[in-house]
């Protein structure tokens, strides 16, 4: 793993790689008593020829920059985040999975370390990246369920939900624990100003596809702003369809034809239901639908497949 440190006020070290292991902080930390910490999730894929890509790192660092800024913590630079990245790609390169196994999941970290007793910015900073290896997932044999929430919320106006937030998570897994012990997939998240319009899942952002029309919950700071979501939306548009980022009544998913979800984990997932008081719609899943050309195209371009007309792939190796 990549381990970095800085203090209040000034910019990060030089990192370095070391072995994977326990980190030493004070009980103090800003992180562990007041929830002061961002990360980031990114992959590296392996080509064909070997070669080793990533996805749109600078993106998942600017993202960390903006959730940092709202924190009021330090940040890596754009160009020391995407550098910790290719060094933690490159340090495990042999547990890169071979081409259409998986990929490796990098898991940049920003941790206020420093000890404070008051409510009050940490004075020390960690930026640490961490990797594991991931399978590919293939949620068009198995679609995901889902179910809506009107009882909880993940954030609120004012919040930090547009971030990707440390203290955005815990919230989430009562109401995820509890869908899936009703053998629910995730959940689906609604406004908590009116608790009708569709806000995000608990991990990926939501789209529904009707006729030529593909719609997506407008980003306005409750939810996270997806790169996943992001690149699909370019890619749609390119492929013919129309994308509107509006808001969306929670009632528009019991008409759309076609459900599915962004993010980096599971890139595109079909979704094959959903829940809502009481009543389940059933949507279309296979191999001809628009999420599942999206999922060829974005997981194309990932993996060195589909000609890369965007400039997100960066070859590291
Ligand atoms: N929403 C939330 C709450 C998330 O945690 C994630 C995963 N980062 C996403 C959406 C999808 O974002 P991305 O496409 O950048 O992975």
């Amino acid at each position: 793993m990549y381990v970095a440190k800085c203090t209040r006020n000034e910019s990060f070290q030089q990192g370095r790689l070391s072995d994977y292991g326990n980190i030493k902080l004070s009980p103090a930390a800003g992180a562990l008593n007041y929830g002061q910490g961002v990360f980031e999730g990114t992959k590296a894929f392996r080509r064909e020829d070997g070669k080793i890509l990533l996805f749109r790192p600078e993106q998942n660092a600017i993202r960390m920059q903006i959730g940092a800024d709202r924190m009021c913590m330090e940040a890596p630079s754009i160009q020391q985040f995407v550098d910790a990245v290719k060094q933690t790609a490159l340090g495990n390169k042999r547990w890169i999975p071979s081409p259409g196994k998986g990929s490796l999941y990098m898991r940049p970290l920003l941790l206020g370390t420093g000890p404070t007793l008051g409510v009050a910015p940490a004075p020390e900073y960690t930026f640490l990246v961490y990797a594991s290896p991931v399978s590919t997932y293939f949620k068009v044999k198995s679609p995901l369920n889902l179910y809506v929430s009107d009882e909880f919320h993940r954030t609120t106006r004012g919040g930090a939900g547009g971030v990707k937030s440390i203290t955005n998570y815990a919230p989430v897994m009562k109401a995820l624990l509890s869908a899936k012990e009703q053998g629910f997939s995730d959940v689906v998240y609604l406004d908590s100003v009116h608790k009708k319009y569709l806000e995000e899942v608990s991990t990926s952002n939501i789209f529904l596809v009707k006729g030529n029309v593909i719609s997506t919950p407008a980003t306005i700071g409750t939810i996270l702003e997806g790169i996943t979501r992001k690149s699909v939306i370019d890619i749609a548009r390119d492929l013919g369809s129309k994308v509107e980022e509006r808001s969306i009544e929670v009632g528009k998913l019991m008409e759309a034809e076609e459900v599915f979800t962004t993010g980096t984990a599971m890139s595109i997932g079909s979704v094959g239901s959903v829940t809502y008081n009481c009543k389940r719609v059933k949507y279309k899943t296979g191999n001809d639908l628009v999420g599942q050309k999206l999922y060829k195209t974005l997981v194309g371009i990932q993996v060195g497949k589909v000609e890369d007309k965007y400039n997100w792939v960066v070859q590291i190796d």
